[in-house]
């Protein structure tokens, strides 16, 4: 039967529950292209029911042993597991304190309902260009790590996304944790989104600057931009135009400026190719004025 894209119901599929992520990798193994693993299921299953998807087998990880667990030190940075929710993401002290950003990024990803069901790692590994939690994540330099038949591997993450709904995870492999560093001194990050048509709608623009400063001199800065290219990306030449430089008024706005020319947006739904533009260049100089501010 043609695929409309359209069907209301769930197909049929065989649902595991595995206890390791041993198991889920051998069951991964076993079942070759036909299944998907599921984290909360709120992209997975939305896309299934859509008839977008039709997996013969549904791999659940939510009953594998500690996978989400959230960890900080002040040596070993920050562990979120691919099954913590982004409800607690969002609520976590040390990541409150430490990573603000990424704390606001999982609070404002969808509503309530989502936040106690989905993850940020299946936000990241679903890959949508205006996934919320990845422009965060990039600028504070976060790197995945993933399990599969050949062992494990780490990713920067601003290397993860390969397109929209793609990733650089091979066939049978699991993301099963993101890990961030912990910021040099005097370093300061935030993330703007922004959503024209309502708050609970996704992103039409999202960008996150980490900037790390000695005085007014900016040591190091990364800019990332959400929403407005076919992945999530980082605006290297405005963070060459930052790095070195004070960062006066004048420094910022032209980096505002560069991201926009960066940025690869197009017109839907959400906003014209023209207006995503615009706002790229008003949220970058908002996040590298906030993220400035922020820094002790
Ligand atoms: C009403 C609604 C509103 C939404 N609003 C937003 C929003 O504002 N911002 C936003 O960014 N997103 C939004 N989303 C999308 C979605 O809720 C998020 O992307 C969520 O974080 C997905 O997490 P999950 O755990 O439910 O992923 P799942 O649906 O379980 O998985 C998503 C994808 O990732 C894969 N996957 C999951 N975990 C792993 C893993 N550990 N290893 C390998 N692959 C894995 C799955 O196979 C699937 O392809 C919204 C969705 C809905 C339904």
């Amino acid at each position: 039967m043609k695929k409309t894209g359209k069907t209301m119901t769930l197909p049929k599929f065989d649902y595991y529950a595995p206890k390791s992520i041993e198991e889920a990798l051998g069951l991964l193994a076993d079942m070759g292209g036909n299944a998907r693993v599921m984290a909360g299921g709120t992209d997975l299953m939305v896309k299934m029911r859509n008839g977008l998807i039709s997996p013969e087998a549904v791999i659940g990880l939510k009953n594998v042993a500690d996978l989400d667990c959230i960890s900080f030190s002040k040596m070993k940075g920050l562990t979120i597991g691919a099954g913590a929710l982004l409800r607690d993401v969002a609520a976590h002290k040390g990541i409150r304190k430490h990573f603000p950003a990424i704390a606001y990024a999982a609070g404002e990803t969808a509503n309530v309902q989502i936040r106690n069901m989905g993850t940020v790692a299946g936000n990241l590994c679903n890959a949508a260009p205006s996934a919320d939690n990845a422009p965060a994540l990039i600028a504070l330099g976060a790197q995945v790590t993933v399990v599969g038949p050949d062992g494990e591997r780490t990713i920067a993450l601003d290397r993860f996304f390969k397109g929209p709904g793609l990733t650089a995870l091979e066939p049978g492999e699991i993301l099963i944790a993101i890990r961030v560093p912990l910021p040099a001194a005097h370093s300061g990050a935030v993330y703007c989104h922004l959503s024209p048509r309502s708050k609970v709608d996704i992103c039409a623009v999202g960008v996150a600057a980490m900037v790390t400063l000695d005085g007014n001199t900016c040591l190091n800065a990364r800019v990332s931009l959400g929403a407005v290219a076919p992945i999530p990306m980082r605006a290297k030449k405005a963070e060459a135009l930052l790095i070195g430089k004070a960062l006066t008024r004048t420094a910022i706005e032209k980096a505002g400026i560069q991201a926009a020319k960066e940025s690869r947006p197009i017109s839907d739904m959400r906003a014209s190719a023209l207006y995503r533009r615009r706002m790229v260049e008003v949220l970058t100089r908002r996040a590298i004025g906030g993220a400035c501010r922020q820094v002790k």
